[in-house]
């Protein structure tokens, strides 16, 4: 990591930014994306960055303000908007106070604010005001929180950055520690930066590129230090190899196990959403002689905190050869940290007098030994932000060890009052959507009715693979959902009909998001033929897909459900030709009839599980927005030709069949899979028609 100032960079941010923010704001969002875009010295929100620089009223005067990063804005990406404008006269005058709340301190930065803003400044605001340099760089950097975090820690940074910072101890970010640096910069002016014990460096200089670079020098000793004394043999030991098996089988358990329980029936557990770290580097720590050494004690920084709980959980010799011993240990391993989480909050609000509700205290990482390290959270973006922290956390750990030194992060009470300080938890998204954590595979889903299903649960905050044969019109069901939502949706080959093909879907997507909670067999194909012509191979392909497929697709998602052991939804589209048939459509009808009768079993054998089952019955859905169903490639010609019909015409004739006139559309398929994936009512084995009111297709 070195220098990424240039002269063409700083002119291109000058152009574009300075002509509305001017030319201070705009170097200031130059240097600060130049940090932020280095893992090494900013992750997920750390860090914050500052510039005093004039700001215009809308009469023509000009205050003295200081501009300072908002809190929870990413500095790899942060433009203006990011940003808040603060008079800078009021924020100095704080500092004749002796001492301030950090409530006190939020209303003073309300009163602050020059312009409205949907968020708070950043909480390290009082440290930018005072200290007096223009620019104010400021960055956790794991290589200065590998100096930091040891018992020796001091000397350490002494040792490796000479006379050229100020080091000083770890105090709660707010008023207190913003004082700490003023006054101590007050009476050394002459450094390069400030080092904070268990938190991270300032910088500081009128002209942006020297704070910039005067930071990234002082990155670069430490590394280089690091590098000297770390013992290179220390990682020199064989890697023990694991049954294949185990990880796939073991994922969805841990899954289960890190979700919390509730008291509500309808929906007993909060799933997580896992992603699980096991590349060479994370399994040389996990699988080190000294490995119990380098997970214990807390995570590196107090911000890491509302991502990963104070501490990272482990299962002490794991017993990898036999799969429910080590559940059994699993499980103890986590109910030991239930309790020692509930009494450290306990404690917590006892002595800090806290009213926040207590966060679920089920471990967030989980490290075991030789197999993985297994990183939850509430939604797929924080599972990857704690698997990123987790990873920094541990990779941190090992190189002071690797050095001799040993680790010493913050104290338990310290981490209380950072993990449920006010300021840290508005950094949290918050559930969104009523499936958010969960996660769905819909077969079919490059189809008409599958991709609405997939959009629907996406809009619901769930996780969705989409699965289907058909793998080009995937890739393009997968880029036009990827803008929208991300890698909340992931496109997935997989054929029904063949049992290798869905277990290895099953399998991998376990490893990739942890289990699965909602199931939907959709895929389908459909045959317009009278009995007296049906040729047998014909039926039989019809059957392997909607019969078989159905089958394996139910057997391989139900075994990742009862491992999980937090229940689960199954809801197949049905048709209302199971109740009503059609001529011509025997294949179709008596196919769908017994995929239908093995949702039903399904509900009985999977309802002391948790599991519900349910079945939707569409009539004829054509189409969603350009995406032509199967059904209509099938039947839609010919049955315009047989009726003498043009498009329009056979959409009103299904329209008109039907008690309500209604074009029954993808997207109501879509709505009644929410309906029974959301619970809203207590029920399995039923089956809700979707069809405008059939008389004749009205379950009996
Ligand atoms: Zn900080």
């Amino acid at each position: 990591m070195n220098q990424r100032w240039s002269e063409r960079g700083v002119k291109r941010y000058i152009d574009r930014y300075a002509p509305v923010y001017g030319e201070a704001l705009a170097v200031r969002i130059y240097t600060s994306q130049l940090l932020g875009k280095n893992p090494e010295l900013v992750l997920h929100g750390g860090g914050n960055t500052s510039v005093k620089a004039a700001f215009g009223t809308l009469v023509g005067e000009s205050i003295p303000a200081l501009y300072v990063k908002g809190s929870g804005w990413d500095m790899a990406v942060t433009g203006p908007e990011g940003f808040v404008p603060m008079d800078l006269r009021q924020l100095s005058a704080l500092k004749k106070l002796e001492d301030l709340s950090d409530q006190a301190m939020i209303e003073q930065f309300m009163v602050a604010m020059l312009k409205p803003c949907s968020f708070h400044p950043s909480i390290e605001t009082l440290a930018h005001a005072w200290i007096k340099s223009a620019y104010v760089d400021h960055t956790h950097a794991n290589a200065i929180l590998t100096l930091t975090n040891r018992s020796d820690g001091e000397q350490i940074v002494r040792e490796a950055l000479d006379e050229e910072v100020l080091v000083r101890p770890y105090l709660h970010p707010g008023f207190s520690l913003s004082k700490d640096i003023a006054q101590a910069l007050e009476a050394n002016p002459h450094v390069l930066g400030v080092v904070l014990m268990h938190h991270g460096l300032f910088t500081f200089d009128d002209d942006p590129r020297v704070s910039y670079e005067n930071h990234i020098e002082l990155v670069e000793k430490a590394k280089g230090y690091i590098k000297k004394h770390i013992s290179r043999s220390f990682f020199s030991f064989k890697l023990e190899a694991v049954p294949d098996s185990l990880l796939p089988e073991i994922t969805p358990f841990i899954r289960g196990a890190l979700s919390a329980r509730t008291e509500d029936p309808d929906h007993p557990f909060r799933p997580v959403i896992l992603r699980v770290l096991r590349d060479q580097k994370m399994l040389e720590i996990i699988s080190h002689p000294r490995w119990e050494e380098l997970i214990r004690g807390p995570v590196l920084t107090a911000d890491f905190l509302i991502r990963t709980k104070p501490w990272i959980a482990w299962v002490d010799a794991p017993d990898l050869q036999d799969q429910n011993h080590l559940k059994d240990q699993i499980r103890e391993v986590v109910h030991r940290f239930v309790e020692r989480y509930t009494s450290y909050y306990e404690e917590g609000v006892r002595r800090n007098g806290h009213s926040s509700p207590m966060f679920d205290p089920q471990p967030r990482i989980l490290v075991i030994p030789k197999l993985g390290v297994f990183c939850s959270g509430p939604t797929l973006k924080e599972a990857l932000i704690a698997a990123d922290l987790a990873q920094t956390t541990l990779e941190v750990k090992a190189k002071i060890a690797a050095m001799g030194g040993r680790y010493q992060g913050i104290e338990e009470d310290r981490l209380f009052e950072m993990e449920y300080w006010e300021p840290q938890l508005a950094k949290l998204s918050g559930q969104s959507g009523a499936l958010a954590g969960k996660v769905a595979i819909v077969t079919g889903a490059a189809g008409a009715i599958g991709s609405a299903i997939c959009r629907r649960l996406l809009e619901e905050g769930c996780v969705v693979v989409g699965t289907d044969i058909a793998e080009e019109r995937l890739g393009s069901l997968e880029g036009e959902l990827a803008s929208e939502f991300g890698e909340n949706f992931l496109g997935y080959p997989m054929d029904v009909t063949d049992e290798a093909s869905v277990q290895e879907a099953l399998r991998e997507i376990s490893l990739r998001f942890g289990g699965v909670d909602i199931l939907i067999p959709n895929a389908g194909i459909a045959l317009v033929k009278p009995l007296d012509e049906l040729d047998l191979e014909d039926f039989r392909r019809i059957y392997r897909v909607n019969v078989e497929g159905m089958l394996l697709f139910l057997k391989w998602g139900a075994r990742v459900l009862k491992n999980q052991g937090t229940g689960g939804d199954i809801i197949f589209i049905s048709t209302k030709n199971v109740p009503s048939p059609g001529a011509s459509f025997g294949a179709y009808s008596a196919t769908k009839a017994a995929a239908h009768q093995l949702a039903r079993v399904a509900s009985l054998e999977l309802a002391p599980f948790g599991i519900r089952v349910n079945n939707l019955a569409p009539d004829a859905v054509f189409k969603s927005g350009q995406r032509r169903s199967g059904l209509w490639e099938v039947c839609g010609p010919e049955r315009m030709k047989a009726r003498g019909l043009d498009e329009k015409g056979l959409e009103d004739y299904y329209r008109n069949r039907n008690l309500l006139k209604i074009q029954v559309q993808a997207e109501h398929v879509a709505n009644g899979v929410v309906f029974f994936a959301t619970r809203q009512t207590p029920t399995t084995g039923a089956t809700l028609p979707i069809d405008g009111g059939l008389p004749d297709a009205t379950p009996r």
